[in-house]
């Protein structure tokens, strides 16, 4: 059999741990090494050669992007022998997973999940009807309370508060959390893969089934997971499941929402036989980019050791911009990103990188400005956007009327003369019953009501039931379209003429056409296969037919504006440097690389954080393939305040010689107010400035007359300046060949 086609664009080490033979396996890596190429290229492995049906294989990655393209990769290395693979983030295959197993799981069988922000809006219900007042029980507090409990694999009678008043409260809180959830039939992020865990250890048989199932599990990006999904790995794998796991310590970037690096660390004592691959060719980025990743991570006291080298050019330095302020750090991004696409490159091999969310808008305005096109990945992500949960809300009622989380978002939505007091009646009957807020409205009109409230209560569920009913014998999209038109949520957006009005039309549009092409993900069982596993088949049963509704939510909540990718084909990429992970550009911005901003001021105060952020601007920097440009402002507005920065420390770790300074554009400020660069930089990019100009001095060239300096980069023949001339304007000349004179 030939399998060159699996080998051949492999080196001797990514090509021993692709062809390992059944055993665990830690391929432990840095960035852009080829663990990802490695992950693939070990599932060809496996069928074609050790002869395992995809079926007994399960690939988790970080996201559903990767996981997209993962499949994509495999289907073309392996074509139709990659049907019945599992894939997908650990979320995505815990919901599955339930959705399978609800009854064992005491799940109702149209359970719903409920997104970080609908968990934040029940929390602040339930604290309301606990009578507990939020400023001393923050709901973020509360969230993240309950959500790294279950991260941990705790239940509320798991944990032990000692005489603790507080943690007395918050186990309370979180029981009340758990029960109120059970009742809505709803299941937030953390509880997928917490009940999903339970559900093995509950149900041997359920356990016993994908063990002999999944023979084979391939993991990416294992520096990330938590200590449940380490758990349930273990379990999973049992006693002869066969782990092959990858992962780079140095990038684990997680730890603040619980990711435990140690899992990484410990893995080979966890499991017996294991074996160790180190990948150690980079294969990504330029020599230049990867000498300034390498200096700035070995900063870091924890770590795994590894070397990364590349046989690649050197390439261009890392620019390093100093900007006046954020305005003008965004339009040197726009500037930049339009010289790249002059000299012919696309404009969906740039990135732009940034530590926090808040720091898109002002980029997206100076990209709308300059008519540059532009998607924010992972930031105010679609299916976030208000309008589009409202509609959600409406659909997510339609297969579950207990949906409190749906419930409260849509009955009073648009307007419908639904008083505050009727409001806290329903609230108040739900918690007093233990019933959902559907059931408790339904109470209350029937007697209770008076005959005001009465009546615009009822209209509302009347509504509902008439839109459920509407639902039979029509396709989702006409479905949706229905919901919008009928819930009033149409006419409440037309009578906003604002531009933001027109702009959630345009959203509501674009659901409609995320709903027509909305396809369910391949069912995990696929014909064809052989007897051991159709008779495992029948003792499970064959997954319910799915009502594609109820799956469209459920995507919709787990893959949020994913499927957009296809549209994003000519646009720049806006994401923060979490989002950035496993991906990557020719070109990449990081913006804002600021004290206090990058690393973010929290964690320098609260310390033990500084490396997790260190490997975060590892990360960014690893994801540039040609061109690294590093943005710092010495002046910034943020959250409504002024800051004065200074720039990053992680800027002074990248070593001297792989930088080159550009200076501010247009604006001259006096040396005092100079960053602190250390002086060996200063040193460096002092000596790369072109000498005999600075900032301000009036210049004559032959041609184009008299101008003044506004801008340098660059040194020796490369040394260029930017000049503003009376007659002709800014013209960017090659020093070189500019023949400038001083006047
Ligand atoms: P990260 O740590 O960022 O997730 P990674 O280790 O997963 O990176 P990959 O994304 O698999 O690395 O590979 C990085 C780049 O190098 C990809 O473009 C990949 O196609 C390429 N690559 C990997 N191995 C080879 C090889 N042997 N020959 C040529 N190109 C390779
Ligand atoms: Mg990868």
């Amino acid at each position: 059999m030939d399998i060159s086609y699996i080998l051949n664009d492999l080196n001797d080490a990514q090509r021993e741990a692709v062809t390992l033979d059944e055993r665990h396996a830690l391929i432990l890596a840095g960035a852009g090494s080829g663990k990802t190429r490695v992950l693939v290229h070990r599932i060809a492995w496996l069928t074609e050669v050790l002869g395992q049906s995809a079926y007994n294989i399960l690939a988790v990655t970080f996201t559903n992007k990767a996981s997209n393209e993962m499949r994509g990769r495999i289907e073309n290395l392996i074509g139709h022998k990659a049907q019945g693979l599992t894939m997908g983030t650990f979320h995505g295959i815990a919901y599955r997973l339930l959705r399978q197993h609800y009854q064992e799981a005491k799940l109702p069988q149209n359970f719903q999940i409920l997104d970080a922000d609908d968990q934040k809006r029940v929390l602040k219900r339930l604290l309301k009807s606990l009578e507990l007042d939020e400023n001393q029980w923050p709901v973020r507090q509360v969230q993240s309370f309950i959500n790294s409990e279950k991260e941990e694999g705790r239940r509320p009678h798991h944990i032990d508060p000692g005489h603790n008043p507080f943690v007395i409260k918050m186990v309370q809180i979180y029981a009340a959390y758990e029960e109120q959830c059970q009742r809505s039939g709803l299941v937030d992020f953390a509880e997928l893969l917490l009940r999903a865990h339970e559900l093995w250890l509950k149900n041997p048989l359920v356990l016993a089934h994908y063990q002999a199932r999944f023979r084979h599990i391939l993991v990416d990006e294992f520096q990330d997971t938590n200590t449940l999904q380490y758990a349930w790995l273990r379990v999973l794998a049992g006693g002869s499941g066969k782990l092959f796991v990858v992962g780079d310590d140095d990038q684990s970037i997680y730890g603040w929402r619980g990711a435990k690096i140690e899992n990484i660390r410990r893995f080979d004592e966890d499991f017996a036989d294991v074996k160790l691959v180190r990948l150690e060719q980079n294969y990504r980025s330029t020599g230049t980019i990867l000498k300034a990743a390498n200096a700035l991570i070995a900063h870091n006291a924890e770590r795994m050791g590894k070397e990364l080298w590349s046989a690649g050019e050197e390439g261009s330095p890392i620019k390093i911009y100093e900007a006046f302020n954020d305005l003008d750090e965004a339009s040197y991004v726009c500037n930049q990103i339009e010289a790249w696409c002059e000299q012919g490159g696309a404009r969906k091999e740039v990135a732009v990188l940034y530590r926090s969310n808040a720091q898109s808008r002002l980029m997206e305005q100076a990209l709308l400005q300059a008519q540059i096109p532009y998607r924010v990945y992972g930031g105010l992500r679609f299916y976030d956007r208000a309008e589009i949960k409202d509609v959600l809300a409406y659909l997510r009622l339609l297969t579950n009327r207990d949906d409190d989380a749906a419930f409260e978002r849509a009955f009073n939505h648009p307007p419908r003369g639904i008083g505050q007091k009727s409001a806290d009646a329903i609230r108040e009957v739900a918690r007093d019953q233990q019933i959902s807020m559907w059931a408790a409205a339904r109470l209350l009109v029937e007697k209770g009501f008076s005959a005001r409230a009465k009546t615009s209560v009822q209209g509302f569920l009347e509504l509902i039931d008439e839109l459920a009913q509407m639902r039979e014998g029509r396709d989702l999209q006409d479905q949706v379209m229905q919901v919008i038109a009928r819930s009033g949520l149409q006419a409440h957006f037309e009578k906003d003429r604002s531009e933001q009005g027109e702009s959630r039309l345009e959203n509501l549009d674009e659901l409609i056409n995320a709903v027509s092409q909305f396809k369910p993900k391949p069912q995990e069982t696929v014909p064809g296969l052989d007897t051991e596993e159709q008779a495992e088949q029948q003792v499970f049963g064959l997954p319910e037919q799915t009502d594609l509704l109820g799956e469209f939510l459920a995507q919709a909540a787990l893959e949020a504006g994913e499927q957009q990718a296809d549209a994003w084909e000519s646009c720049v990429q806006l994401m923060t440097l979490h989002a950035a992970k496993g991906l990557e550009f020719p070109l990449v911005f990081m913006v804002g690389v600021e004290e206090g901003l990058f690393p973010s001021q929290q964690a320098v105060d609260e310390g033990g954080r500084l490396e997790e952020e260190r490997r975060l601007a590892y990360v960014g920097i690893t994801r540039a393939e040609q061109q690294l440009i590093i943005t710092y402002a010495n002046r910034r507005r943020l959250h409504g305040n002024e800051f004065y920065p200074l720039p990053s420390r992680f800027i002074r770790e990248i070593p001297a010689e792989c930088v080159e300074l550009v200076r501010m554009s247009g604006q001259v400020r006096p040396t005092s107010e100079a960053p602190v660069l250390n002086t060996s930089v200063q040193a460096a990019l002092a000596a790369q400035r072109p000498a005999d100009y600075q900032i301000g001095h009036r210049v004559r060239h032959e041609k184009f007359g008299e101008g003044i300096v506004l801008n340098m980069e660059g040194a020796g023949d490369h040394a260029r300046v930017n000049v503003f001339f009376e007659q002709a304007g800014a013209k960017w000349l090659v020093m070189a060949y500019a023949k400038l004179e001083r006047c």
